[in-house]
């Protein structure tokens, strides 16, 4: 009797993790499938049924990727017990695995403008008042000691009527470093007003989507490219500076990467780039195809095509501070014009092997400040703490003698950073978020569980009937 044929799955079943069921929000099972080159979620909801979602166009990113995960550290405090479960405890739960690199501080929910792209969905609402931000300051040093980052954002942070006093609040606390996440309005509007953002020494995160009018059009409602350029001009005059921060749109503005690149490069206030696929959450434009989305490797590969090669996929490293499927990062040494991208200077795989596979180790090499400035989420370009982990003898870099103020002129950062939504949501790379949104009551909660788990959402009603009373 001849054998029955049997069907070969049309995928390999790489793993299995929790989701989000895209209609009614329950955390499902999700199958973790490598089809075709691209790496998809696969989840069934009682109710709902199957679901699929692209969350990689680079198996072979995906799978390495995985060597790049390292123990994460503890915070000293925690501020609520495991109950319910993952992802409902946040947080942090004692079973979080990585403390808080980068805390962020809503400080408004208000806007100067209404995008209609908006994972915050600002535009109405409240400040917060400065006691309230300066115990939130409180509690992030009671859990972490000595933060490294925080980041004040919104709503427009630039237009809280107290901004200047949050930024010192946070400096007199030992914070070295304060970004402000803004749209650059006013900041393009009132260089007085920069000059005096500049005492207190911030560093800018500004949204900046591309070079064309059409692309701000469509993900923010109106024309900015001027104000984009007055804002940097501005920064630049007052000696600040600025990473710039681009949403990654199919089909609006993932033509530009190349050219956003080299204006960075060139711009004298701005020391590196993040780039951020679109996610879903929040208000978003066009519409939401979860099979066709620009995913962290589109950005890589793309760059490397607009941008001639300057910066290669294989410049870039998953950040191993966070899940590694949630960031890339790469840095570059900038001398007279030329650009050095720092991993063909330096065999940056071979340290963080040494640094995955035997933690025990101590690795007392000249080229361990290297990796620890590529491996954290906290590495802020432009401060003194970059220049001298950067410095390295072996690479025939040294920037221990550098003017900070010139630092621009040396290094440029490049990340890649996919935040969540509903239909890539991952419990896995959840639990290792290092990126944490610090909430009035003293919780910290995980950025992406901020803004799909109703977290957000609590909180603002919680400050709208405070502000009622
Ligand atoms: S995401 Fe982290 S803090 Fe939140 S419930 Fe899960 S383990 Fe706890
Ligand atoms: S994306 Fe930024 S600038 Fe636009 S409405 Fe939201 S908070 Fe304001
Ligand atoms: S914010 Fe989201 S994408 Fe970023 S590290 Fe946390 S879980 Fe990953």
């Amino acid at each position: 009797m001849k054998d029955a044929e049997k069907a070969t799955r049309p995928h390999v079943f790489h793993g299995i993790t929790r989701s989000m069921c895209p209609e009614c929000r329950k955390i499902v099972d999700a199958q973790v499938l490598i089809r075709n080159g691209a790496v998809y979620l696969r989840k069934y909801c009682l109710e709902h049924g199957w679901h699929e979602a692209l969350i990689s166009s680079d198996a072979d990113w995906h799978v390495r990727s995985v060597a790049y995960n390292k123990p994460g550290a503890l915070p000293l405090t925690t501020a609520t017990p495991v109950k319910q479960g993952c992802p409902d405890d946040c947080g942090l739960c004692p079973e979080h695995q990585q403390h808080t690199c980068l805390g962020l501080i809503e400080i408004t929910t208000r806007c100067n403008l209404t995008c209609p792209t908006c994972f915050a969905d600002s535009g109405e609402g409240y400040d917060l008042r400065l006691e309230q931000v300066e115990a939130m300051l409180d509690r992030f040093v009671a859990a972490e000691g000595n933060p490294e980052v925080v980041q004040l954002s919104g709503g427009e942070p630039t237009i809280h009527p107290q901004i200047l006093q949050i930024v010192a609040a946070a400096r007199s606390r030992g914070i070295p470093h304060v970004m402000v996440n803004t749209n650059g309005v006013r900041l393009a509007q009132e260089p007085d007003f920069v000059r005096r953002l500049a005492e207190h020494g911030p560093t800018i995160y500004l949204q900046f989507d591309g070079l064309h009018d059409s692309t701000y059009r469509t993900l923010r409602g109106s024309n900015l490219i001027d104000i984009k350029r007055r804002a940097l001009d501005n920064l630049a005059e007052a000696g600040l500076y600025a990473n710039l921060v681009t949403t990654v749109a199919r089909d609006v503005n993932d033509g530009e990467l190349g050219d956003i690149l080299r204006f960075g490069l060139e711009h004298p206030a701005v020391l590196g780039l993040c780039y951020q696929p679109l996610s879903y959450a929040g208000r978003h434009a066009g519409e939401v195809d979860p099979l066709r989305r620009t995913t962290v490797t589109d950005v890589l590969h793309r760059l490397e095509e607009q941008s001639g090669g300057l910066f290669k996929v294989s410049d870039f490293r998953p950040v191993p501070c966070p899940h590694p499927d949630c960031s890339a990062c790469a840095y570059a040494y900038v001398h007279e014009g030329e650009v050095t991208p720092i991993s063909r200077v330096v065999d940056v795989d071979e340290y963080l092997d040494l640094a995955v596979n035997r933690t025990v180790v101590d690795i007392s090499n000249e080229l361990r400040p290297v990796l620890e400035a590529l491996s954290g989420m906290a590495a802020v370009m432009g401060v003194e703490k970059a220049a001298s982990a950067l410095s390295c003898a072996a690479c025939g870099i040294d920037l221990s003698a550098l003017d900070i103020r010139n630092l621009h002129e040396r290094f440029f950062m490049i990340q890649v950073h996919g935040f969540m939504d509903e239909y890539n949501f991952d419990l896995e790379r959840l639990m290792k978020c290092c990126i944490h949104q610090l909430l009035p009551d003293g919780r910290a909660v995980p950025f992406c569980a901020y803004n799909i788990l109703g977290y957000r959402e609590e909180v603002r009603r919680e400050q709208e009937a405070l502000r009622d009373r």
